[in-house]
């Protein structure tokens, strides 16, 4: 006969429903800013680095030099092929997998990337 325990029940469900609005995140992933330039291995274009450009603007194509993104920490250094677009929160990225590896990894689109080429990837995806 407890009244109490009713509205516990409530406050409950309440909680829930706003926890889930915050995904929760491990806390590992750091991404680390680096500025710099390089020569596209697949098109041989200068690529003027902006601190998030890690891909071909040209051909999309980039290298496979990051664990995670920005740390420079893989030996593989294959190239990575612009393979397919997803689109994640009204944001499209590319899929890039690599050639030597088989590493795969989802790159956000930069401002200066060929958006013909970026169309021709999700095209091709039939
Ligand atoms: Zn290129
Ligand atoms: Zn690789």
């Amino acid at each position: 006969m407890s009244e109490n325990k009713k509205v516990v029940k409530n406050n409950q469900v309440n909680l829930l429903k706003t926890t889930k609005m915050f995904p929760v995140s491990n806390g590992t992933r750091k991404f680390q800013k680096k500025v710099e330039d390089f020569t596209c291995e697949k098109c041989n274009s200068f690529v003027k680095g902006n601190g998030y450009t890690n891909h071909c603007p040209k051909c999309l194509w980039c290298k496979h030099v990051d664990i995670n993104p920005g740390d420079r920490a893989s030996e593989c250094k294959g190239m990575m092929m612009p393979i397919g677009l997803e689109q994640k929160n009204g944001e499209f990225r590319i899929k890039h997998k690599c050639q030597k590896c088989g590493f795969e990894r989802v790159n956000k689109i930069q401002k200066d990337d060929d958006k013909e080429e970026i169309l021709k990837r999700s095209v091709s995806k039939n």
